[in-house]
């Protein structure tokens, strides 16, 4: 087999892992230089917020493993390939020099047993990092039940290392993937955290979430995320809406991924992470699930009317936070500006604040943006429904919302 026929099967079988997400992109070079169309480049973001290019591959599709929501699980009849070690360095140095990434993405199968595949990927990025000398980015998966001395070397050669949770809940995982077991995945997340520093898994640890292969409600994803956020220090939690690529009689039958539900779910998940909220703040018993039809910031203010309009000249940094459409930036730039003088909704655009959701749960020294008599529930909600799904045929039908 070419190193190119690998090359396809292995950033093929890759993309099912959300970490970092494919580009996609299908552009031809036409004559300049570089070519977005290789396989397996994706982006993801760094610490920074710098969007970096990385090569994303499987060192190897076999696997022991029959989990059954997986393309590669052991029972399928699929191409396999590995690359070698070697095969790797050259594939990555090769792109890295032609700027086509600037850094790597890698992932395996297991094979014979999680010590050995374990193994295989050190020398990989050892190989990398001293005979190529690449001091690039490199996001590294750790192999569950892999020894502990094996991951302290691993960390200290990569810049952030994963390990999939792969189902929210222990029930999901014992039923589509019963030989896989969660505490070997939280006890990588702890000895991550445990040893985190500027030489070992500096770009800090991640993980990954299969959604809607299992009956969870979004209330359960979302409390298995802050409590994994809080226990284990993570960067970040991956929501993979769940691809069916398998006949199982396990697995539900979904006529296309649940992409809306993805969003929801990575809204809600920012919304903990740097708005101050916590996950019974947004779902409770009776709604375990987010409107798909709109934000999780929306809805949740919906359900809190009482809370709003918010006054933009007087309320709290954390007040404006919870303001749909007003977003860290915004709310710094309010919160800088009204000391200077009093803030109208013409400032407000002038601050390039967008409106367009916040209008309907703010005041400016006590008036509304929209008529006082339409902030009601249901008003509000048709809008924002209408303004999130962009359905904008029907514009002219809407009631009127200046005075
Ligand atoms: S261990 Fe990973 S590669 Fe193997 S079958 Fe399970 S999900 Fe697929």
């Amino acid at each position: 087999m070419t190193l190119e026929e690998k090359l396809k099967i292995l950033a093929d079988s890759a993309k099912y892992d959300a970490s970092c997400s494919s580009s996609g992109s299908t552009r031809k070079n036409e004559g300049g230089i570089g070519n977005a169309a290789y396989s397996g480049i994706c982006h993801s973001f760094a610490s920074d917020g710098r969007c970096i290019s990385l090569l994303k591959i499987l060192m190897t599709n076999c696997c022991i493993l029959d989990c059954k929501y997986c393309i590669n699980r052991v029972s399928n009849n699929v191409k396999r390939a590995m690359f070698t070690p070697e095969e790797i360095c050259s594939i990555t140095m090769n792109f890295y020099r032609r700027n086509y990434i600037e850094g790597l993405f890698l992932s395996s199968g297991i094979i014979k047993s999680p010590d050995y595949t374990m193994e295989l990927l050190i020398k990989t990025i050892k190989l990398l990092r001293t005979k190529y000398h690449f001091h690039g980015y490199i996001h590294c998966k750790a192999i569950p039940g892999a020894s502990a001395h094996l991951l302290k070397e691993l960390g200290s050669l990569v810049d952030r290392l994963s390990a999939n949770i792969e189902l929210p809940t222990d029930n999901g995982l014992k039923l589509l993937a019963p030989n896989k077991d969660s505490n070997k995945v939280t006890k990588i997340m702890s000895y991550v955290k445990e040893n985190r520093n500027k030489s070992y898994v500096p770009a800090g640890q991640s993980t990954q979430m299969i959604i809607g292969a299992t009956k969870e409600t979004d209330r359960d994803i979302m409390r298995r995320s802050e409590s994994l956020y809080k226990t284990y220090d993570l960067k970040r939690v991956f929501y993979s809406a769940y691809i069916p690529v398998n006949k199982d009689k396990m697995l539900p039958s979904l006529a296309s991924p649940p992409l809306v539900r993805e969003n929801r779910l990575y809204q809600a998940d920012w919304l903990l992470r740097f708005y101050g909220f916590k996950v019974d703040d947004l779902l409770d018993e009776e709604n375990p699930n987010f409107n798909i039809l709109m934000d999780p910031k929306a809805n949740w203010a919906l359900r809190h009317l009482n809370e709003f309009p918010k006054e933009i000249n007087s309320a709290s940094y954390y007040d404006l936070l919870k303001v749909p459409g007003i977003g860290i930036k915004s709310a710094q730039r309010i919160i800088a500006c009204r000391k200077n003088f009093k803030i109208t909704f013409n400032d407000l655009k002038k601050m390039g604040i967008v409106l367009k959701r916040a209008k309907y749960f703010i005041t400016c020294n006590g008036r509304y943006f929209i008529n006082s008599e339409y902030f009601k529930k249901s008003f509000i909600e048709a809008n924002l429904i209408l303004e999130d799904n962009k359905v904008v045929e029907n514009k002219k039908e809407q009631l009127s919302l200046f005075s």
